[in-house]
């Protein structure tokens, strides 16, 4: 049977654990400090950690025995997936120990935030003016919810019964859930452009890293407050600091943070004593420092979690996650986190001289107009805003495209991206329509054969070609070489046409033959994709430059 170390372990944890474990033949041993602070144990089958430790690949490498890490949290950020995952050793988690637990402390950190609890209960013998005591009503406001899983869910109940109005983000959004708990899904951008008040909870995984950061940070509202209870690592603490020491943020309530083991006093004096101080714990403590003499921020230990029934919920799983490993069955596995993915970003070309008349231009060579110049910059501007760092860049062969592309790279400086001009994402063929004014092409066909034209999926062209023609061009080009480029993590912008990008979206969102009539791809729009292995969309964040050129 089993040997077991438990990290981290408390009085309680003691209890609990042995209670549960005591009908097995497995043995265990407590250790009440972290495995970072612990002599690693040889003999070890199966280690359970609490979020305050670190599994690095050096330890496994000293545990030969190792089969099962049993973590006792629903976070899983804490160990390292890929060393495990070569030696095959299992980790397990506890999924659901706390949704409840976790959403009533965001709320009771959100409210002494926003009713000032420390100054009201502090203050002495009526020393004090309403005015500095005065806080904001939750009643009204819009409650963001970025992670609309489990704990997101409880937030949400707690929000609407505070009568706020709730938006969420879920790349996963499920529709049953919305309806029956009354928000709305809504894109990342919207959800932190349109909030009050947002609260995280994501699992903190490579792609949510820095989730909040400068840029998305200055895109919310004045006086937002931002509450995580998530994990530290999915705020960039450098940019909240400056959004609210800048008065932009209304406040912020803290539960994990970068670098959080230092809010401990002991931590820090170990980190002091130790002769080369990692540059990183440096800038956390200092961060750290200044978040707690912030008079709008309320900052806990990662405390979230710690009620007494939470802890007993805990220790029971991860019981039985043990036992249970031993008979062979795991349901609660960790699924390792995706290796990171690159972004697909999409964008049309700026306005051509033929646009600027109406013309259909297909596969002819037509320069930007000027105000087409003004726009490919424009789009740079925004790509540089919303700190997009493309690797690599396509365009098709027609030099609209490719001139967009250019004006999109200088803008946002990204001066040593080469570009490659492929022929698979040239505009449709308009074939005898070319250079037509599709205006008067409309007289001509009717409206109805004209929208057919412009729009359907296998609509003839005389000596042209029709969208499902373009996208028998484009999806073999998108699977052979993006695709694979995506997977070793570049990120790669395209700039091709209205119908060489609405073919590619068809496959990227699964878009049925006969829908095809209502996808657009509008002038000034940058689309960023994530995709799963098949290169099917698993979310898209839409984008707009201020002043886009005219509806396709
Ligand atoms: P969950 O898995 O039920 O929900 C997470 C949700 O996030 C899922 O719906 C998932 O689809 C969504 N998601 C994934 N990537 C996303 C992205 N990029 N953008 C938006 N949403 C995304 O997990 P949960 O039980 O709700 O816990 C959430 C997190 O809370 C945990 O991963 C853990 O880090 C943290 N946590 C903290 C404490 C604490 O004491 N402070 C306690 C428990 C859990």
């Amino acid at each position: 049977m089993a040997k077991i170390y438990f990290y981290d372990a408390t009085e309680l944890d003691r209890e609990q654990l042995t209670a549960a474990l005591s009908d097995t033949d497995h043995s265990w041993e407590f250790v009440p400090t972290k495995i970072d602070d612990s002599p690693i144990q040889p003999d070890a089958e199966v280690v359970s950690l609490f979020v305050s430790s670190t599994l690095t690949r050096e330890m496994i490498e000293q545990m030969p025995n190792l089969r099962l890490v049993a973590l006792r949290s629903t976070g899983f950020n804490n160990v390292d997936f890929e060393a495990l995952e070569e030696r095959g050793i299992t980790v397990a988690n506890v999924p659901t120990y706390g949704e409840s637990t976790v959403a009533e402390f965001a709320f009771a950190m959100l409210l002494n935030l926003t009713r000032k609890l420390p100054e009201v209960l502090t203050t002495e013998n009526n020393q004090f003016r309403p005015s500095q005591l005065m806080g904001i009503d939750l009643a009204g406001k819009t409650f963001g919810v970025i992670g609309a899983g489990h704990i997101g869910q409880h937030t949400i109940s707690i929000a609407s019964g505070f009568r706020m109005k709730v938006i969420a983000y879920d790349p996963y959004p499920n529709e049953e859930v919305a309806r029956e708990l009354g928000f709305e899904y809504k894109s990342l951008e919207e959800v932190i452009e349109k909030s009050d008040l947002i609260s995280i909870h994501v699992p903190y995984i490579p792609s949510t890293h820095h989730l909040l950061n400068d840029e998305s940070i200055s895109r919310m509202k004045k006086g937002a407050y931002i509450i995580n209870t998530s994990r530290g690592e999915i705020v960039d603490t450098i940019a909240l600091i400056k959004y609210l020491d800048n008065g932009h943020l209304g406040g912020a309530a803290i539960d994990t943070v970068e670098g959080e083991s230092l809010l401990k006093y002991s931590e820090e004096v170990a980190l002091l004593k130790e002769q080369k101080l990692p540059s990183k714990d440096l800038w956390n403590s200092v961060e750290i420092s200044i978040l707690e003499k912030m008079p709008n921020v309320v900052i806990s230990p990662h405390n979230a979690y710690n009620t007494s029934e939470a802890i007993g919920r805990i220790n029971n799983t991860t019981a039985q996650n043990i036992i249970n490993f031993w008979y062979g069955e795991v349901p609660n596995k960790v699924k390792p986190p995706e290796r990171p993915k690159g972004m697909l970003i999409v964008t049309r070309h700026a306005e051509s001289e033929w646009n600027a008349t109406g013309q259909w231009t297909g596969i002819t060579d037509v320069h930007l107009s000027v105000k087409g110049f003004r726009e490919a910059g424009m789009l740079g501007k925004r790509f540089k805003d919303l700190g997009i760092k493309p690797d690599i860049a396509f365009c098709s062969e027609q030099i609209r495209s490719r001139e967009t592309l250019e004006g999109i790279l200088n803008a946002s400086q990204n001066f040593d991206v080469d570009i490659e001009r492929v022929g698979a994402i040239n505009e449709r063929d308009y074939g005898d329509y070319t250079g037509r004014n599709k205006w008067e092409m409309k007289e001509v066909l009717g409206e109805e054969k004209f929208n057919a034209v412009r729009r359907h999926w296998n609509e003839p062209i005389p000596n042209g070609e029709t969208l499902k023609m373009v996208y028998e061009r484009v999806i073999p080009f998108y699977k052979e070489t993006i695709l694979p480029l995506l997977h070793s993590g570049k990120n790669v912008i395209i700039c091709a046409h209205g119908n060489s990008i609405r073919a590619l979206m068809k496959y990227l969102e699964t878009i049925a033959d006969d829908d095809m009539g209502n996808v657009e791809m509008i002038f000034g729009q940058i689309l960023v994709y994530d995709v799963d292995d098949e290169g099917r969309q698993i979310n898209k964040e839409v984008y707009k430059i201020d002043s886009p050129a005219p509806k396709a």
